[in-house]
């Protein structure tokens, strides 16, 4: 049984020295327990955080712990009354080819796919309550989101189009603003790479001269600070992520921009999905209509590999080489 363990907490970027790759004996299930063999392993930029030794909303994972991670398994051995090999389950099952659980958190899917992880899975999830309740989204308003073409931003930017919204997201690099456009239906694309910050704050202003309702922040940073200075009156930011920062070794500054938030009577809210959890199944069943109406078109960006492949494809997300879910298929 491969696994990836936390070897050392990272300083900065993550290193390939703070893991290290170990092999163990395959699991048994005990009474009332299940075996599943990894088939999907979710990336997400939270990751990061997980790895730092400081009070956050889950305890870090420890110094020679396997990884925390989101999986799909396939059940191959179960004493468990509630699942059969040959099940499919999502839970946080860790980084590694095999994984024991008692069935707690876990949730049964019909078949092995890099959906449930993402549109159907936690960062569906989040674009729905971030953006409809923390958000609190009205129809025709005008909605900014960043990391616009990743797991989380492209599905808030089409459930903000099927509300009726004037939509515009921000990435990086002409081909992600372009699939924003032709693809999953946004209004404007800003290339933040191309653009600067000043640019960025100029083509928010551009694009939405009236003002951003909402400003649904997954990067943080001057990217932060541009949709700020762009505020509507009684405009909304959520706080979802701000992977600019989750690298940092010394203190970030805080937005520049935030007395906007007077001038505007705005509001800035943090949340954190896991919250929502009890009303995972309305959000997925309302999802999953829009998928099959073809209104929320999936991205999802699955690399094939192995356990051991982890790491690397861990880093893909802090240089934007995913469009849309990060996905690891070790089958
Ligand atoms: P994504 O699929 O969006 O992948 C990360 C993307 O971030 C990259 O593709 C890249 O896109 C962008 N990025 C990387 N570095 C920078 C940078 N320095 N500045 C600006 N953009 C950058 O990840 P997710 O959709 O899974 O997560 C998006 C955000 O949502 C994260 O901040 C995450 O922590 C947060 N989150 C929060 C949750 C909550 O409960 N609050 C739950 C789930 C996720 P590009 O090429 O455009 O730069």
């Amino acid at each position: 049984n491969r696994q990836i363990r936390l070897a050392a907490r990272p300083v900065g970027e993550i290193k390939p020295e703070d893991w290290s790759h170990v092999s163990v004996d395959v699991p048994r299930a005990g009474d009332g327990q299940f075996v599943g063999r990894t088939q999907l392993v979710s990336l997400d930029p939270a990751m990061r955080g997980w790895l730092d030794d400081r009070p956050s909303y889950l305890p870090p994972v420890g110094i020679d712990e396997v990884m925390r991670a989101g999986t799909l398994v396939e059940v191959v051995e179960s004493r468990h009354p509630d699942y059969a090999v040959g099940d499919h389950v999502v839970g946080t099952f860790g980084v590694q080819e095999y994984a024991v659980s008692d069935g707690k958190g876990a949730l049964k899917v019909d078949k092995p796919a890099a959906t449930y992880l993402g549109a159907l899975g936690m960062p569906g999830m989040t674009a729905y309550f971030g953006l409809l309740e923390v958000g609190a989204l009205k129809e025709g308003e005008t909605v900014v989101v960043s990391g616009a073409a990743g797991a989380v931003g492209s599905v808030v930017g089409q459930i903000a189009k099927v509300k009726g919204c004037r939509v515009i997201g921000i990435a990086g690099g002409p081909e992600k603003t372009a699939l924003l456009t032709e693809e999953l239906g946004f209004d404007v694309g800003i290339d933040y790479r191309a653009d600067g910050p000043d640019g960025v704050r100029k083509a928010i202003r551009t694009a939405a001269p009236d003002g951003v309702d909402v400003y649904f922040d997954n990067v943080g940073g001057t990217i932060l600070d541009a949709a700020l200075a762009n505020l509507a009156m009684h405009g909304r930011v959520v706080i979802c992520g701000a992977i600019s920062q989750y690298n940092a070794d010394q203190p970030t500054p805080g937005p520049s921009n935030y007395l906007s938030l007077l001038v505007r009577r705005g509001r800035m809210e943090g949340f954190i999905v896991f919250d929502y959890a009890k009303r995972y199944p309305e959000a997925a069943a309302e999802l999953a209509g829009w998928i099959s109406e073809g209104r929320i078109v999936l991205k999802e960006h699955v690399v094939p590999g192995s356990i051991d492949d982890f790491p690397a494809t861990l880093g893909m997300l802090f240089r934007g080489e995913n469009v849309g879910k990060l996905v690891l298929d070790v089958r």
